[in-house]
């Protein structure tokens, strides 16, 4: 009978047999459940924001993207534009072959207001082509707040010529809240979604019927390991993921001085070309920043981390959470030194900096967005 039912957040069959597999739901939860189901993965990740690895691997993924090329059909990705780089899905240019990329840059309602959009979307565009991806088109929505959903319906309708559409992205990026909001308009109904397994693969999807008797297929997350929702608990997740616009924290810093991002993160600015340097912090409002000297850095951080630098928690330091890892940068021009999934802080031309982020999360330094 389990057989039957599917998981209607990832489309994966529920079973419950194997917690390391798609669409493991206990029995117990299972029993209690009546006609939305959702797999353990799919409830944590749409109440937890936690990540619960499955056994889709890397090949599974492959295989499914290889088939893409073989399709005629509109790709739309998916990217969260506060988390570009950990957004990127490696070779997707080259997976879909000729058909056409429609790029959404979600969560657009964190960025600062004032900043016009029509250069986040230039932005977006010239990081794209950076990662070699050449999209049609770039649009800018929040799936959260349903802003810019019906002009990417339009464009939907215009660049899919009559044919399939597959939505792609990594896990957080916003992707199922987007599907969400778009079966909404689409049908008016909350959660209405049909589901069909992909010939082929042993990958699960939905399929959104769209009006010509063609479909929007919906692919599971894939999981992008640099992002910092990976190595922290889902209350910490919930307190640095932004959730609000972003006011920018403005510090003016002279050389070897040091910034810590509660105990997540570590910026020094080693060197700069002027006394005062101006550098702009783009950070979850309510995450405290602590200025230092360079030189009592490492110190401050064995006294504070945990505790009036939190967080992580002085348990979880001891624990779970990775140590913080260095990476140095000299500024060409002015940039951003990007930690994936927490924010960004834009330096000046000339500057030798350092950023430091916990073990497996990127840091990479961008041509400043702003
Ligand atoms: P998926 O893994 O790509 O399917 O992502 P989800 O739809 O589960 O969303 C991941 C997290 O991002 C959740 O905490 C969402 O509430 C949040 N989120 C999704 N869309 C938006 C958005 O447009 N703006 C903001 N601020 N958060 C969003």
């Amino acid at each position: 009978m389990t057989d039957e039912l599917r998981c209607i957040g990832c489309g994966a069959i529920i079973q419950t047999e194997d917690s390391d597999k798609a669409g493991y739901i206990p029995k117990s939860a299972l029993e209690k459940q009546k006609d939305d189901i959702y797999c353990q993965r799919c409830f944590r990740l749409r109440h937890y924001n936690e990540i619960a690895d499955v056994e889709y691997t890397d090949d599974d993924f492959l295989s499914f993207l290889n088939q893409l090329s073989q399709k005629d059909a509109l790709i739309i990705n998916v990217i969260d534009i506060f988390d570009f780089t950990g957004s990127i899905i490696p070779g997707l240019q080259r997976f879909v072959g000729n058909n056409p990329i429609l790029m959404v840059g979600n969560k657009e309602d964190l960025l600062p207001k004032s900043l016009k959009r029509s250069r986040i979307k230039d932005w977006v565009r010239q990081s794209a082509n950076k990662e070699g991806l050449r999209p049609i088109d770039v649009i800018l929505t929040s799936a959260k707040k349903g802003f810019e959903i019906d002009q990417l319906l339009e464009k939907i309708e215009e660049y899919r010529n009559g044919r399939d559409v597959y939505v792609v992205g990594v896990t957080n990026v916003g992707k199922s809240t987007l599907i969400n909001k778009i079966i909404q308009q689409l049908t008016g109904v909350k959660q209405l979604i049909t589901t069909s397994k992909f010939p082929g693969t042993t990958l699960d999807r939905i399929e959104i019927p769209l009006d010509d008797g063609h479909f929007l297929i919906d692919t599971p997350g894939i999981i992008h390991r640099n992002q910092m929702a990976h190595y922290l608990a889902p209350k910490e997740l919930r307190l640095v993921t932004p959730q609000k616009e972003i006011k920018p924290k403005v510090f003016q810093l002279q050389d070897q001085q040091t910034l810590f991002l509660s105990a997540l993160a570590r910026f020094d600015f080693i060197s700069g070309t002027k006394d005062r340097n101006g550098i702009v912090v783009y950070l979850d409002n309510n995450l405290k920043i602590h200025r230092t000297k360079l030189i009592n850095a490492e110190k401050f951080y064995q006294k504070h981390a945990g505790e009036l630098l939190q967080p992580p928690t002085k348990d979880e330091l001891e624990t779970s959470f990775p140590k913080l890892v260095r990476y140095e940068f000299k500024t060409k021009e002015k940039s951003d030194l990007v930690f994936s999934g927490l924010g960004w802080i834009t330096v000046p031309k000339d500057s030798v900096v350092a950023g430091w982020a916990p073990e497996g999360v990127g840091v990479s330094l961008r041509k400043a967005m702003i």
